[in-house]
């Protein structure tokens, strides 16, 4: 008997018919003689549909309160699931994080899973019941609800496979794997059989939204394997685990793009020692992440400092920035949210040249002007025009022959 962790995306469990399509496949596996735990997230478009609620009562919502309303979006799912898979016959029961005892750092909307107890779990598995957990939630110190930050039931999943030691971790959703590509983008997108932790690190944390970038950290840290497969169809999907580059020759496995970016500049302030440390620690003190860094060659003593911030924070960001302009003597502070991230990853960088110069070429043949430019061992990212992300992204793809 093998212990099972599947997650249930929001398209998912969308609807009435959907909710029993994943009933019919959780009880099947169950059959087959499994312990299932079953994580899921809200139904398709819910959390956004609480965050507008939020945002209409208040410009500034409490962060304690938004995950108070966001953390009924995963309840809904996990109560429709159990009682669709009683309806086919099963037994299932629903729980909260709450319930469960995922535990999580304070961090409203960004926190971290800290522990979790088994105890519940255990027990109801033993009773031969489905257990549903409510992905993307957590309670603090307090028993305040948390949330993991978007996209976060991902992460729920992967903690309570480690944490249970479970056989197998089974992501469903939309799309039938990883791809090269955001298949949105990219039609002729391939999927990969099998990505390794750290190519699949890197294209989540720049954007490939398919996995949550903590899901992964904590896939690899525990070394989960993962499945990511469609619960629209039954094709195999994508094994991401352990190991470099398995897919042998191929030097780019992926092209990722982050559209949710804003880039702010702070203009013509004074090319000195430490100015650099005052602006970032303030940004780092309003617990804003900031990403790519340039500062322009100063002239006069004078330079311009930009950077890239996740869209979500750029009116804090910008509110960071004007807030500094008179103690900097800067003149003014410039924000352009049109703005996009576009990348290439893969652990073959590591031993071959020209790969960079290769996807300058490319973006320069199609028209596209760089911005900005960052580099990791295994990845190169570059800013570019907002409206250009479709066009830089497939041009990539074919340049870096990923859809041969
Ligand atoms: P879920 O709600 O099931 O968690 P998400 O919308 O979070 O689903 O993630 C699936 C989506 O990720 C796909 O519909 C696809 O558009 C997007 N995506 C981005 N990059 C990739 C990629 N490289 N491979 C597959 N899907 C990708
Ligand atoms: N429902 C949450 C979101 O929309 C979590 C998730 O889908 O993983 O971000
Ligand atoms: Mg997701």
């Amino acid at each position: 008997m093998a212990l099972i962790v599947q997650k249930y995306g929001g398209t998912s469990v969308a609807d009435a018919t959907r909710v029993r399509d994943v009933a019919e496949r959780v009880l099947y596996t169950q059959q087959k003689g499994n312990q299932m735990v079953i994580v899921v997230s809200a139904p398709a478009g819910k959390t956004d549909e609480l965050l507008a609620l939020a945002r209409g009562v208040a410009k500034h919502p409490n962060p304690r309160e938004v995950d108070m309303l966001l953390a009924t979006g995963e309840q809904i799912s996990i109560a429709l699931l159990a009682m669709a898979i009683a309806d086919l016959g099963g037994k299932a029961i629903s729980l909260t994080a709450a319930q469960v005892g995922i535990k999580t750092d304070g961090t409203h909307q960004k926190a971290k899973i800290t522990e979790i107890s088994l105890k519940r779990i255990k027990e109801e598995l033993e009773k031969g019941q489905v257990v549903i957990v409510a992905g993307f939630q957590g309670i603090d110190e307090k028993h305040d609800y948390t949330t993991l930050g978007r996209g976060g039931s991902d992460t729920s999943a992967v903690a309570l496979a480690a944490a249970l030691n479970a056989d197998m971790c089974e992501i469903y959703t939309d799309v039938d794997g990883v791809y090269t590509a955001d298949p949105r983008l990219v039609p002729n997108a391939k999927k990969h059989d099998e990505i390794s932790y750290d190519e699949m690190l890197e294209m989540a944390s720049l954007g490939a939204k398919v996995l949550h970038l903590r899901a992964v950290e904590l896939a690899k840290k525990y070394n989960v394997p993962l499945h990511v497969r469609s619960s629209f169809n039954e094709n195999p999907g994508t094994v991401v685990k352990g190991g470099e580059n398995m897919e042998q020759g191929r030097i780019v496995v992926g092209v990722a793009h982050n559209s949710k970016i804003s880039k702010l500049t702070i203009a013509r302030i004074a090319d000195k020692p430490g100015v650099a440390a005052m602006i970032f620690s303030k940004l780092a003190a309003a617990d804003i992440n900031v990403d790519m860094i340039v500062q322009s060659a100063g002239k006069d003593g004078l330079a311009d400092i930009s950077f890239t911030v996740s869209k979500d924070d750029a009116d804090r960001a910008e509110e960071v920035a004007r807030s500094m302009v008179e103690v900097l003597s800067a003149e003014s502070v410039e924000r352009d949210d049109n703005q996009a991230k576009v990348s290439i990853v893969g652990t073959g960088m590591l031993t071959n040249p020209g790969v960079a110069a290769a996807m300058f070429e490319t973006l320069a043949q199609n028209n596209i002007n760089i911005e900005m430019i960052s580099t990791s061992d295994i990845s190169i990212s570059t800013v570019i025009p907002g409206e250009l992300v479709e066009k830089a992204v497939q041009a990539l793809h074919s340049a870096f022959e990923l859809d041969k």
